[in-house]
């Protein structure tokens, strides 16, 4: 979400006028965009913050801290840090044009829209990095209240983009090139159930399928207690939906999941992805997961090492609980040691990296449907690609080949790039 919202941003700065450029030393104005689904990323900004004073002091930059932490802290953090200029939710980023030209005017020392955190956010153009994938949201917020989480409160109640709407996007995507389409959301499968006018996720992907033209669609996150049966088949019955599905597990222990307020068990969630991988041959399941939830003992630590074990996840992004200001989880008793966490996020990881390293296995001597995405970075007559799967494959061809599909026959695995030569 926020790589999308941040190539929104850039798209608004060149419509104004500015040029991007890679050298923070150089820049008129810079913006940083910012997340707070975990605590590290606070550090981060801060160090960037304190490298962005010399700047500012040297050539009177213009400083922007957007995104989750800027809407969390407010105007706190405009007093903490006057070098900051202007402090925005990303609902309102619609309004940078409007903040940059009060700063400008000099009669505002800052700017701070943190408002209409449960208004749909306007349309608006998106400058990606990628010439092969877009992005789309197809709702904003959260309703959920995962005891841990703080996306309900920085981002809203949730809100879904009308299905036009969305249908439009694509077809202009399509139209210009892209080859993958990322539909986004805090909870995607629960898409539609505030629309009055009766549409889900399942008929939006359906829908989506139905536009003409070679290209895959992708989606974050799906919930697995709104998995349902109609989302699956849909998938199964079009093969223009990536066979990767991003399934974040969180815990795998029912006493954690309870807690934490995830509406499912350990054996709901096996059961969800072991009819997923039954009804849809060849799928790649990837999952987030964190350790050291208040209250967990090492036997539920074991239950979500054995998920683990019995699902074989391509990869998974792997979390130490990190307590957020506000939330039900950060108030509970029966916090666990930093120590405690650091231990089992390792023995979490190398389970994972060998399953990740079996899953990878599983690939060699067959032929894949690759979209070339271009070079590699490391030597230029080599391309770099990716499955439907999401797994990066690297073999010999033209660059000309970039942004196209081609078949590819695996020869090596190794655990996070596949090797292979094109064949007809
Ligand atoms: N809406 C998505 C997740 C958004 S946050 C979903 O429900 O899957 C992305 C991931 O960050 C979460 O899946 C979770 O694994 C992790 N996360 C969120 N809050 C966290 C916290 N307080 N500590 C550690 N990890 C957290
Ligand atoms: Fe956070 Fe849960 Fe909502 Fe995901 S579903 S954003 S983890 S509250």
């Amino acid at each position: 979400m926020n790589v999308n919202e941040s190539a929104k941003i850039k798209s608004i700065l060149q419509n104004m006028g500015y040029n991007v450029i890679e050298d923070v030393s150089e820049a008129d104005a810079v913006f940083l965009n910012t997340c707070t689904v975990r605590e590290g990323a606070a550090t981060q900004i801060y160090g960037k913050l304190g490298e962005l004073m010399a700047v500012k002091e040297e050539r009177g930059t213009i400083i922007g801290i957007t995104g989750c932490f800027a809407q969390e802290q407010g105007e706190e953090l405009a007093k903490k840090f006057p070098v900051i200029d202007i402090v925005m939710g990303n609902q309102n980023i619609g309004k940078i044009p409007t903040a940059i030209e009060k700063i400008e005017s000099g009669d505002f020392k800052h700017v701070i829209y943190t408002g209409d955190e449960d208004d749909l956010p306007p349309r608006l153009d998106a400058e990606f990095d990628s010439k092969k994938t877009a992005s789309i949201p197809i709702t904003y917020g959260c309703n959920n209240f995962c005891t841990y989480c703080i996306v309900p409160y920085v981002r809203g109640r949730e809100r879904s983009v009308p299905m036009p709407q969305i249908l439009d996007e694509v077809k202009v995507f399509v139209e210009k090139g892209y080859r993958e389409i990322m539909l986004l959301g805090q909870n995607v499968n629960s898409y539609g159930n505030d629309l009055e006018t009766g549409e889900n996720f399942a008929v939006l992907l359906e829908e989506i399928c139905k536009i003409d033209g070679e290209f895959l669609v992708r989606f974050v996150s799906p919930h697995p207690k709104d998995f349902g049966d109609d989302v699956i088949d849909v998938i199964a019955r079009n093969e223009k939906v990536a066979r990767c599905l991003h399934l974040p597990l969180q815990s795998g222990s029912s006493r954690i999941l309870k807690l934490m307020n995830r509406k499912y068990t350990k054996e709901q969630y096996i059961e969800l992805a072991e009819k997923i991988k039954s009804k849809i041959p060849g799928v790649a399941l990837t999952a987030d997961i964190i350790v050291g939830f208040p209250h967990e003992t090492e036997e539920d630590f074991l239950d979500t090492l054995d998920v683990v074990d019995k699902i074989g996840f391509e990869t998974s992004f792997m979390f130490m609980y990190s307590p957020r200001k506000g939330t039900a989880a950060a108030k509970m008793d029966g916090q666990l040691d930093q120590e405690v966490k650091k231990e089992r996020l390792q023995r979490l990881i190398d389970l994972q990296n060998r399953k990740s390293k079996e899953a990878s296995d599983s690939y060699k001597g067959k032929v894949e449907r690759v979209l070339v995405e271009g070079p590699s970075r490391k030597n230029e007559e080599v391309l770099t690609g990716r499955t439907s799967t999401n797994k990066v494959v690297l073999f010999a061809g033209d660059k000309e080949l970039e942004g196209t599909f081609v078949n590819v026959k695996i020869n090596e695995c190794k655990t996070w790039s596949l090797y292979g030569e094109i064949v007809d």
